[in-house]
């Protein structure tokens, strides 16, 4: 059987959006990877402080938002089930219909918020598809602008963000909560 290889960096776009996607190079990844952490995504009933710690925007009891800590762009988002799974089929019809909602309101808060001229919105699923955290599934979602591409890094673990992760925070948490999406 023929495997069919896609060309890799054919257009500038694939080649900033495989970067995007690729978080596997911090250390605190490689610790999740490896056991030595707790899964991100699982934790208990959170008060302010812990919210923030953990940079989760929103949970609900099916579904949550937070910042990725090593993000790819301002605003860089991610939305994960509450449950432990490591791929969508697993999911029920509810977690599938909570997380599919919390999706899009999260792209019309991060419009709201950044005003881009775009998005990614994607998932790896698998360490062969490049996921940093394999056994828990989790949607990215990264605003982009025109030409931002140009200081997106290819190679290497230095990043040159415009937004410190607190200022994000900062900065999208009113419209989650606005939306009475704050609680745990
Ligand atoms: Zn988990």
């Amino acid at each position: 059987m023929a495997r069919r290889t896609p060309p890799r960096r054919a257009r500038p776009e694939a080649a900033g959006a495989g970067c995007l996607w690729a978080p596997w190079r911090s250390a605190y990844i490689t610790r999740a990877r490896t056991g030595g952490a707790r899964c991100i995504f699982c934790f208990g009933r959170l008060g302010e402080s812990g919210r923030r710690r953990r940079l989760v925007l929103h949970a609900d009891p099916l579904a949550l938002v937070m910042l990725n800590r090593y993000p790819y762009a301002s605003g860089h988002i991610l939305v994960a089930p509450r449950r432990h799974v490591a791929s969508p089929e697993m999911l029920t019809a509810a977690e599938l219909a909570a997380t599919a909602a919390i999706i899009a309101r999260a792209v019309a808060h991060l419009r709201a918020a950044y005003r881009p001229d775009g998005l990614n919105l994607g998932a790896n699923l698998g360490r062969a598809a490049g996921a940093g955290i394999a056994d828990h599934m989790h949607w990215h979602l990264v605003p982009r602008w025109e030409g931002d591409t140009n200081f997106m890094p290819v190679i290497g673990s230095t990043r040159v963000l415009p937004q410190a992760l607190e200022e994000t925070y900062a900065l999208l948490g009113p419209h989650f909560q606005a939306a009475g999406a704050a609680s745990t």
